[in-house]
C-alpha cells in the first residue's frame, strides 16, 4: 500500500518534503493558498546552516545546485554603533560554507523542480477522523479530498493546526518595518559600501536596524522596536506616513544608517509572534505538523532550516512505509526528534530576541561573539 499524502503549504518545510517523497518515487499532493509561484515577493535571502537547511537540501540531491547558486561573500557581517562607528566586521574567509546566502525565490524554484504544487488551493479545515475514507482536508474553493497523512505545513497561521493543537501565536512585543533598495550599486553606492557583501546591523537601545544583501543589487531593511501590537501586518504601508514615523525613532543615529530607510521605496509591516517554546501536541494519527506550523519562533537564523530538515527527515522516514501503522509509527519517531530539536533553537531565538532588541546594546555585541566563537 503506497500512503496518499497531502502536505498544505508550498513553503520550505512543505517543499522539501514533497522533494524528497518525490526523489524516492513517492507520490504526493501539495495543496498551496497562494495563486501561482510568484503571486507575491519571496522575502529576504536565508543563510542555510551546514547541519540542517544544507543537510535537507543533501537529502532531496539537490546540494550542488544549491551551492552554484548560494552566496559565500552573503555570510559577512558588520556591525556598527548608533553614531556609524564600525564594531564588528566580520568577512568569511574563501572555503567558509557554514551559512551561505541564498535569495528564497531560488530557494523555491529549486525545490519546486519537477513537483506539481495545486496552485490557489487554500486550505480551509483538517478533519482527523473523517471515517473510513482517512482524513479530511476541505478547501476554499469548496472541495474534500481524503488522505492517510496530512502535513501541515502552512506556517505561522497554520489551518491544520487546530487539528492536533490548541496553541496560537502570541505577539513578542517586537515589530519589524521592512523595506529594500533596488540596484544599490548603481543607484546608491554609498549605501552599497555600508551594507558590504553580507549584512549591516545597528543596534540602539530596544531598536535596531539590519541591512541584508540579496543577489542583483536588492537589499531588505528592517528596523525593529518594541512597541505594542499593531493593528495588523501590512504589505503596504504609506511610505511617507511610515517615514514620518520612524524616523523619530532613531533620532540621532548615522545619517547613512537612516538613509536606509529615508531611501527605501516600499514599506512593510511585521509584528512578530512566536508559537510556545516547547509546543507539542498529544498524537493525533493521521495529522502532523512542521516548520512555523509546529514551532513559529524569532527570526534569527533558524526557521527556514528547521522547516527544511524537518521535511526531509520526515519524507526519508515515510518512504520505507507500506502499512497505515507504519506510518503513524514513523510520524511519532519524526515529531519526538522535531520537538527536542525544536525546542532548543527556540529557546536560543527568543534569548537571542531579547538580547538583540534590548535596554542594553552591547547585548547584541555579546551575541554575535558568542556565534562568532562557537
Ligand atoms: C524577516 C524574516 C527573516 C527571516 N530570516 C530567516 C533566515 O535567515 N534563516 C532562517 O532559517 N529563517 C528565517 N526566517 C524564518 C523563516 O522565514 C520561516 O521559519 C520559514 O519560512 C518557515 O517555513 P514554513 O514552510 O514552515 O512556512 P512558510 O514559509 O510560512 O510557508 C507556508 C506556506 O503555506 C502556505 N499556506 C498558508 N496557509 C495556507 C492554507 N490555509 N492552505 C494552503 N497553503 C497555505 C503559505 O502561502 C506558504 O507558502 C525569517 C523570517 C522572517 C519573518
Amino acid at each position: 500500500m503506497t500512503p496518499r499524502i497531502c502536505v498544505v503549504g508550498a513553503g520550505p518545510a512543505g517543499l522539501s518534503l514533497a522533494r524528497v517523497l518525490h526523489r524516492h518515487g513517492h507520490p504526493v499532493t501539495v495543496l498551496e493558498r497562494d495563486a501561482s509561484r510568484d503571486a507575491r515577493p519571496p522575502g529576504g535571502a536565508l543563510d542555510l546552516h551546514e547541519g540542517l537547511g544544507q543537510r535537507a537540501l543533501d537529502k532531496a540531491g539537490l546540494l550542488p545546485e544549491f551551492r552554484a547558486l548560494a552566496r559565500l561573500e552573503g555570510q559577512a557581517m558588520r556591525i556598527l554603533d548608533t553614531d556609524g562607528t564600525v564594531l564588528r566586521d566580520w568577512r568569511p574567509g574563501p572555503d567558509e560554507r557554514a551559512n551561505p546566502e541564498i535569495d528564497r525565490g531560488q530557494l523555491r524554484d529549486l525545490l519546486l523542480g519537477p513537483l506539481d504544487v495545486q496552485w490557489g488551493r487554500a486550505v480551509t479545515e483538517v478533519v482527523p477522523d473523517g471515517g473510513r475514507d482517512g482524513v479530511l482536508v476541505r478547501t476554499e474553493d469548496g472541495r474534500q479530498e481524503a488522505f492517510d497523512l496530512v502535513v501541515g505545513a502552512d506556517g505561522a497561521w497554520s489551518r491544520v493546526r487546530p487539528a492536533v493543537s490548541p496553541a496560537t501565536p502570541r505577539y513578542t512585543g517586537v515589530t519589524f518595518v521592512e523595506t529594500s533598495l533596488d540596484d544599490i550599486d548603481d543607484r546608491h553606492p554609498d549605501l552599497a559600501r555600508l551594507v558590504g557583501d553580507g549584512a549591516v546591523a545597528v543596534y540602539g537601545v530596544n531598536r535596531a536596524i539590519v541591512a541584508q544583501r540579496n543577489s542583483g543589487g536588492h537589499v531588505k531593511v528592517y528596523a525593529q522596536f518594541r512597541t505594542p501590537l499593531p493593528e495588523r501586518p501590512d504589505d503596504h504601508l504609506d511610505a511617507e506616513a511610515v517615514r514620518a514615523d520612524l524616523l523619530p525613532l532613531f533620532d540621532g543615529w548615522a545619517a547613512p544608517v537612516l538613509d536606509l530607510l529615508r531611501r527605501g521605496t516600499v514599506f512593510a509591516r511585521r509584528p512578530l509572534h512566536v508559537l510556545p517554546v516547547a509546543h507539542t501536541w498529544a498524537h493525533v494519527p493521521g495529522v502532523t505538523l512542521l516548520g512555523d506550523a509546529a514551532h513559529l519562533m524569532p527570526p534569527l537564523g533558524a526557521g527556514a532550516n528547521l522547516a527544511l530538515l524537518e521535511g526531509a527527515e520526515l519524507a526519508e522516514s515515510l518512504t520505507s512505509t507500506s502499512t497505515l501503522a507504519e506510518v503513524d509509527e514513523a510520524v511519532r519517531a519524526f515529531e519526538n526528534s522535531m520537538w527536542s530539536r525544536a525546542e532548543r533553537w527556540a529557546t536560543m531565538t527568543m534569548a537571542g530576541l531579547e538580547r538583540l532588541v534590548s535596554a542594553d546594546p552591547s547585548e547584541a555585541l555579546a551575541v554575535f561573539d558568542a556565534v562568532q566563537s562557537s
